[in-house]
């Protein structure tokens, strides 16, 4: 059997993690090494799906249900508006295998790096 995911073993409470929002389905929890006043991972439950276009493919409205997830963190804890970003493999920089969306909020402008 494989090992349970970083994000798994947060929700499972055997590592901390500030949990911030939490469904049926999905859940959301601080990013440990944040890039903007509000970083947030918004993550579905099961592991089933190691990326988005997996995810996009097996489970469109589970999709669905993370961007609600990220739109309700920004207006709870940030200005209503959001940069929304999926890494897909490892060359694009994702490092856990376990599909989870970066919610950031109240970026600053300096800091909208890229486009
Ligand atoms: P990726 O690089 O796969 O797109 O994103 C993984 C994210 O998980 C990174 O932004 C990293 O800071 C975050 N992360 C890694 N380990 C932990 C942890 O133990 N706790 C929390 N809250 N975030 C983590």
């Amino acid at each position: 059997m494989t090992e349970p995911s970083i994000f798994t073993r947060i929700l499972n409470g055997e590592i901390p993690g500030e949990i911030l929002a939490d469904t049926d389905r999905v859940f959301a929890v601080r990013d440990i090494d944040p890039q903007a006043p509000l970083h947030a991972l918004v993550i579905p439950k099961t592991e089933q799906y190691r990326d988005v276009t997996e995810l996009a493919e097996g489970d469109p409205g589970l999709l669905a249900e993370m961007v609600a997830m990220a739109k309700r963190l920004a207006t709870e804890h940030a200005n209503g508006e959001y940069r929304l970003i999926f890494n897909n493999g490892a060359s694009a920089g994702q490092s856990v295998f376990h599909v989870h969306a970066h919610v950031l909020g109240d970026i600053e402008e300096s800091k909208l790096v890229g486009f």
